[in-house]
């Protein structure tokens, strides 16, 4: 690791100030938030970024709110295991417990924070290889399109092809959060689903809309809609603790035999956390059949476009949100 400044300012204001000022890729490499580390430290240990200065947000006032019901509002240097161990979250915000109990290990989950979780760069190999000169890294090409893509994208690929890493992303677009970001010129809020950005839109080495001189501030999740339940599955590689190969983030409202209204979002598919719209609006006022759960998963995996070595994310997303429906269902077979 090169060395570095470590800044501990006190103030959202500070802190900006202690980051870039420019746009271009140069200046984001100057200055970037710390946070609980567990991303960011090891970035630099392979080398992948050599920023001169880290601003660390720890001291930082205003980034520590933290109210779980009846809306729910996460600082974004709340802890995910906080989050994880909230049975008022458990309760009203299932999907967003499940998400946060299933990333990495414990000992991760006591360091690592909300807003680090939603801003960590991605795990593509090609990306966390430092000899590799991927486009995340300012490079000309993404390895992955024709490459070993085991692990990429088959929705929303191109120019880059790298899935998002976050669990709580996925289930978080799906409860309908709003973040709140500051910079030089404020604050602005924002659907967290519009947060996250394709690598065809913006620019293809950022995963979402903050700019380097922005702050992400907070989380804010509205109180669930009565009758309203919801689920995360992942599909990891190994039992031990592993990044999702494929996750749905799944709500409902199931009234008698009728799934009434549903809302669905893929993780580990896509650049961002992919909303399944078309299967949403499938599903609303379907009866709650094994019939319907199956033509759901057929209708959300229809636009897939699987790379050479990822063509298993298709069938396995398909049982994925079988298995969510069934689960709301009550787990039972109709
Ligand atoms: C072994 C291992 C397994 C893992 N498994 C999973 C998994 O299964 N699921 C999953 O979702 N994640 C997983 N992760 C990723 C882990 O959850 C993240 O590394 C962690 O959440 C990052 O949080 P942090 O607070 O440590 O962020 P940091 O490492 O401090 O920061 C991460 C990035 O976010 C930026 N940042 C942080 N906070 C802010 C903010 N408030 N505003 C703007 N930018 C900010 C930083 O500049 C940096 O670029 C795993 C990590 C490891 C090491």
């Amino acid at each position: 690791m090169k060395s570095f400044e470590l800044a501990r300012p006190t103030s959202l204001d500070e802190a900006i100030d202690l980051l870039p000022k420019g746009r271009g890729p140069a200046e984001i490499d100057d200055a970037r938030p710390l946070a609980g580390g567990q991303d960011i430290l090891t970035e630099m240990k392979d080398y992948l970024i050599t920023p001169k200065r880290l601003v660390d947000l720890a001291g930082v006032a205003g980034l520590d709110a933290y109210q779980s019901a009846p809306d729910l509002v996460l600082g974004s240097l709340t802890r995910l295991a906080r989050i994880a161990a909230d049975p008022q979250i458990a309760l009203h915000h299932r999907a967003l417990s499940i998400a946060a109990e299933s990333v990495a290990s414990v000992q991760i989950r006591n360091q690592a924070t909300l807003g680090g979780n939603l801003c960590q760069r991605p795990r593509c190999w090609y990306y966390r290889n430092e000899s590799v000169p991927c486009i995340k890294k300012g490079g000309a090409e993404c390895f992955a399109e024709s490459g070993l893509n085991k692990y990429n994208a088959i929705f929303g690929g191109g120019p880059s092809y790298i899935v998002h890493p976050s669990d709580c992303a996925t289930a978080l677009v799906l409860l309908d959060a709003t973040v709140t970001k500051r910079g030089p010129r404020g604050e602005s809020r924002m659907p967290l689903e519009q947060f996250f950005t394709l690598p065809s839109e913006g620019s293809v080495v950022r995963e979402n809309v903050l700019k380097a001189n922005e702050i992400l501030v907070q989380v804010e999740v509205p109180a669930p809609k009565p009758g309203w339940t919801s689920t995360y599955l992942k599909f990891k590689e190994r039992e031990s603790f592993d990044f999702a190969m494929s996750a749905v983030a799944l709500s409902a409202r199931i009234e008698g035999d009728t799934i009434a209204e549903a809302r669905m979002v893929l993780g580990a598919v896509a650049p961002i956390p992919w909303r399944a719209g078309e299967a949403e609006s499938f599903l609303a006022g379907k009866p709650n059949t094994h019939a319907t759960w199956k033509e759901a998963a057929e209708i959300a995996l229809a636009q897939a476009e699987p790379l050479e070595h990822n063509g298993y994310k298709v069938p396995l997303t398909k049982g994925l949100i079988q298995k969510a429906l069934r689960e709301l269902s009550g787990g039972e077979s109709k």
